[in-house]
């Protein structure tokens, strides 16, 4: 059996890695647009110099994969078209392209590798007293701005967002609130209209001065399956059968951010569990058994605040808030495992 594993982040790896594991005879192939695998949710770490966020993808694979680095450019009747116009055939597919950034001109993207490294080369070349203005308040605007703070005390941080940390509630909110402001993290309510260099434009009509300005919101996904013709959701999301199959065509199956699952959230604590359940699904029908259906399994929302300090609030199954949460080292040692955990487990294809 032909497997083609199209993206190799969180869900993409682990998936090949699975189908390598537990799919007797499958030849695996991944093609991702890099040699690397990124670990995405570390990406505001790559940002502000604390960490590395990258590592040969060669070594996140289980030996006998075929690693092919492109990017695919069209899915078409069982093969997928790459930009130099190689084909790769495959009885199945799993499509794990994730989501992507629109940043607004003038502004550099963090959400995307090639995006965290050059803000990682601007941030560095800022002298003392310069300003960065993040923009973005959910969890990726949040971990940007402190992770900066922490790092670059000599910075002034500004935030700019019309809400920051509404992706959690109560006291943990609150605790995200207090490490902003103990951090000298200047929280504007607003939006940037336009970045320009030197300052941006709110939409207010403000201006405030801005020597970098870090985009850091993610949204939308790739539109490689909507111009593949596969049936996707308003925001691009293939739209997906209880097994993650492609309503359109059953031999594909889409998994992580770009799969349309009701609620479902982007996060990699989605992308694993989702890749987990696809390959099961795809062992099971490949023995001739009755596959089981993906469900929700979510456990926290966890924002890192700097590095010293974190907040973790608990969910249920369905990603509903709990009013249970944990903070400070406690919370940083919880993050520290989640991002340990998720690289071994993607490495291991266990865990989900
Ligand atoms: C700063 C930051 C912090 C985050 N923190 C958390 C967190 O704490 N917890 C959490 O759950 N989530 C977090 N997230 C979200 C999480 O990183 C994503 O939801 C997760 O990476 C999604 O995994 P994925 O495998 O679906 O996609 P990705 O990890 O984005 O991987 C997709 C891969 O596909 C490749 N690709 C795309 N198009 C093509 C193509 N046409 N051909 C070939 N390859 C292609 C991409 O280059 C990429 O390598 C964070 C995100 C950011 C940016």
């Amino acid at each position: 059996m032909k497997v083609v594993v199209v993206g190799a982040g969180y869900a993409g790896a682990f998936a090949a890695n699975r189908v390598a594991k537990r799919v007797k005879g499958a030849e695996v192939t991944v093609v991702n647009e890099r040699p690397e695998f990124v670990e995405r949710i570390r990406l505001h770490q790559q940002v502000a110099g604390t960490a590395v966020a990258a590592t040969p993808l060669t070594s996140m694979l289980r030996a006998g994969i075929v690693s092919r680095t492109g990017t695919v450019e069209r899915i078409g009747d069982g093969a997928v078209i790459l930009d130099d116009g190689e084909s790769i055939g495959f009885d199945h597919l799993f499509l794990a392209v994730g989501s992507t950034v629109r940043p607004l001109p003038g502004t550099v993207p963090v959400g995307t590798w090639e995006g965290a490294v050059r803000a990682r080369a601007a941030l560095a070349a800022l002298a003392a007293g310069s300003t960065v203005t993040v923009v973005g308040g959910g969890a990726t605007g949040i971990e940007t701005a402190t992770e900066v703070a922490g790092a670059r005390p000599d910075l002034r941080v500004r935030l700019v967002a019309a809400a920051v940390a509404d992706c959690l509630s109560g006291r943990a909110r609150q605790r995200v609130l207090a490490a902003l402001d103990r951090l000298g993290v200047d929280v504007v309510e607003d939006g940037v209209a336009e970045a320009a260099v030197g300052a941006v434009r709110l939409r207010s009509g403000r201006e405030v001065p801005s020597d970098l300005t870090l985009w850091a919101i993610v949204a939308g996904v790739p539109e490689l399956a909507a111009r593949s013709g596969l049936e996707v959701d308003a925001g691009g999301r293939v739209v997906v059968d209880e097994f993650l199959r492609s309503v359109s065509d059953p031999r594909i199956f889409a998994i992580g951010d770009c799969a349309a699952v009701p609620g479902a959230r982007f996060g990699c604590q989605t992308a694993a569990p989702q890749a987990g359940a696809a390959v099961d699904a795809l062992a099971r029908l490949a023995e001739g058994r009755a596959p089981e259906p993906y469900a929700l399994h979510y456990v926290a929302r966890c924002v890192s605040l700097g590095g010293k300090d974190a907040v973790a609030q608990f969910t249920q199954r369905d990603d509903t808030l709990r009013d249970s949460h944990i903070k400070g080292r406690t919370a940083v040692l919880f993050k520290k495992i989640v991002y340990t955990g998720t690289k071994y487990g993607t490495r291991k294809a266990v865990g989900a």
